[in-house]
């Protein structure tokens, strides 16, 4: 397995935000829609198409976070096609789909790409040179894992 992931330079988004937290998200993809337009946007259903809406740029849109677009998010970080995750989920309502977010939350951990849960981590995150060039994220060393007698 390798060591590291290159992550390119026209970065591959995915963009989720909880209902109570759409607003926020439009507002901050709104403010940085030059940024975001040098890359390839991704998001679950309902965000996807709101991003669309207000923003005029194309985005990939997967289902609706509950109804797996959480889980397609975070197999696409699995396979390699995903490199960055703005995600504002709501702290202060339990949701159904709970698991999925927690899921894709780990996953983001598991492959070492950037995640931001809230608009301040976004700013730095967006704001970032490395943005905009190849970045080889480290892996973290499986080996002995993928390796275990079972
Ligand atoms: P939505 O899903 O963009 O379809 O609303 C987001 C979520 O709840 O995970």
């Amino acid at each position: 397995m390798p060591s590291s992931r290159t992550l390119p330079a026209r970065k591959r988004i995915a963009l989720v935000a909880h209902d109570h937290k759409k607003s926020e998200l439009i507002e901050w993809a709104s403010y940085n829609k030059a940024v975001l337009s040098r890359h390839e946007l991704y998001a679950t259903g309902t965000t996807g198409k709101l991003i669309e809406e207000c923003l005029d740029v194309p985005v990939r849109k997967l289902l609706s976070g509950p109804l797996g677009g959480d889980q397609q998010i975070g197999s696409l970080i699995a396979e390699g096609k995903i490199d960055v995750v703005i995600f504002f989920w709501d702290p202060m309502e339990a949701l159904p789909h709970d698991p999925d977010i927690k899921a894709l939350l780990r996953l983001c951990v598991v492959w070492n790409i950037p995640v931001a849960s809230n608009r301040t981590s976004a700013d730095f995150l967006l704001t970032s040179p490395l943005m905009h060039q190849d970045y080889a994220a480290s892996l973290p060393d499986y080996s002995q894992y993928l390796s275990r007698k079972v």
